[in-house]
């Protein structure tokens, strides 16, 4: 098939994707949206979540969602061009929200199943996944491990044809009202901490599992800590291969990173001036206030350059680069470097207006959240120093940080740390 035939039915697609949501979803209002509106919302009710996963299953049942992924488990097969041109055309419309586990579920937790989980364990969770029925959110980061996320020390320790699942695991967004977690568990003692992890599709109601929120700064408690006391789980559960936990690892931190949307949508727009920014300075009457025009033109300047850099960062892993996990550091880098400038901006915009208002939703408001919030991704899926070592590992060739229990069992390691003197010499 030529291109132009190609664009010819990309274009009859888009079209038809229009019909359809302009028949079937409400039009979206302008932008008032926190710059971290995934932080911002964070009770599911029952009900809350029962309304968007009836939305989701029309979506679904129109064969919108999981447009590039498999047809055999529920997905449509097309390529992701038209996955994009969907996603342009949704951005009008009220789509379904399922939260911060929502994202989770099909932007990280869903693709990399696809990537590494059994044919059997796919049929069992992707259809699910996509109609909406099955939110999944990632158990890796254990409380004495997370940068080193090679020393989770939650085990999976085989028992007859079963496995006992022991340990806890921390930070989990949205576990509060998902289904399963993906779990990062070690299997092998006695081999180096990168060798004996096995991830888990763990029943987040299974007998032995205790989900506990986790109250926030700015007020949400969308966060969770888990405790594995005794829980049964068994081969079926397994994604991948049993002990290679790193591979299937990389995977998910590239999707977590930004590899998965850079595939499936376009960065922002930054063509138009800071329009939050603006938005804030009118309402606290600083639009024609020089000193606030300035903070407003760093801003656009820094999103225009952020936004480039997405830019080829998507082009770089729509190629196919064999670095991507690396490649996706960097847009996850700028993230974690650039949100807490933009809010300090607001916060010099708003002035008063962020530390007093008089509605819940004013811009004031939302500048004094986006404060709360704007360390967010300096920190989740890896920080800032973590980038940096990737990308200097990774993609600069630079030598490897010294490490010392890289090539040990982790068994001694563990033992040798936990007896340590402080002595040296
Ligand atoms: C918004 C948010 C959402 C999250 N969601 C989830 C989730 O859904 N599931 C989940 O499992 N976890 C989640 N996390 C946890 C997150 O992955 C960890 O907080 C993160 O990996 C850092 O681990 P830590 O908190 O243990 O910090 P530590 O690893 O203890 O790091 C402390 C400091 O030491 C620095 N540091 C550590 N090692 C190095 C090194 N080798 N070189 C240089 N500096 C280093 C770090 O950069 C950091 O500044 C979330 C966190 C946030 C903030």
């Amino acid at each position: 098939m030529s291109e132009t035939e190609e664009s010819a039915e990309l274009a009859d697609y888009r079209a038809r994707a229009r019909a359809w949501l302009e028949a079937n979803m409400e039009p979206r209002g302008p932008a008032a949206a926190s710059r971290f509106s995934f932080a911002v919302d964070d009770d599911f009710s029952p009900e809350r979540l029962a309304e968007q996963q009836a939305l989701q299953r029309k979506v679904y049942d129109a064969g919108y969602a999981g447009i590039s992924w498999p047809a055999e488990y529920g997905g449509q097969g097309l390529p992701k061009a038209y996955e994009r041109a969907f996603a342009q055309e949704a951005a009008h419309f009220v789509m379904p929200d399922l939260g911060i586990a929502g994202g989770t579920t099909m932007g990280v937790c869903g693709l990399t199943i696809l990537a590494h989980g059994s044919p059997e364990l796919l049929r069992t969770h992707i259809p699910r996944v996509l109609s909406g029925e099955e939110l999944i959110v990632q158990l890796f980061s254990d409380p004495e491990a997370g940068s080193d996320l090679a020393g989770v020390r939650t085990q999976a320790v085989r028992d007859g044809d079963r496995w006992v699942l022991n340990g806890s695991k921390i930070w989990t967004s949205g576990a509060y009202y998902a289904n399963y977690g993906m779990c990062l568990a070690r299997t092998d003692w006695d081999v180096p901490k990168h060798r004996g992890l096995t991830w888990f599709m763990v029943p987040l109601d299974a007998p032995g599992v205790t989900v506990r929120r986790i109250k926030q700064i700015n007020g949400n408690a969308e966060f969770c800590q888990e405790f594995f006391d005794d829980v049964e789980l068994t081969d079926a559960d397994i994604i991948g291969e049993l002990n290679d936990g790193w591979t299937v690892a990389q995977t998910m931190l590239m999707f977590e990173r930004g590899g998965g949307d850079a595939a499936a949508t376009d960065p922002p727009d930054a063509r138009d001036v800071a329009p939050d920014l603006r938005e804030l300075a009118e309402s606290v009457g600083r639009l024609d206030d020089p000193q606030a025009r300035r903070l407003i033109t760093t801003a656009h300047v820094d999103d225009v350059v952020r936004h480039h850099l997405s830019r080829r960062i998507a082009g770089l892993m729509r190629g196919g680069s064999h670095r991507a996990v690396a490649l996706a550091s960097y847009g996850k880098l700028a993230s974690g470097l650039y949100d807490p400038v933009r809010a300090d901006l607001a916060l010099e915009i708003a002035d008063g207006g962020a530390s007093t208002w008089q509605h819940a939703d004013s811009p004031g408001a939302r500048a004094a959240t986006d404060l709360l919030n704007c360390r967010f991704l300096s920190i989740a899926g890896g920080t800032v120093e973590m980038q940096r070592n990737s990308i200097g590992e990774r993609v600069l060739g630079l030598p490897r940080e010294p490490s010392f229990d890289s090539e040990r069992p982790f068994r001694e390691v563990v033992r040798e740390a936990l007896t340590w003197s402080g002595k040296v010499g």
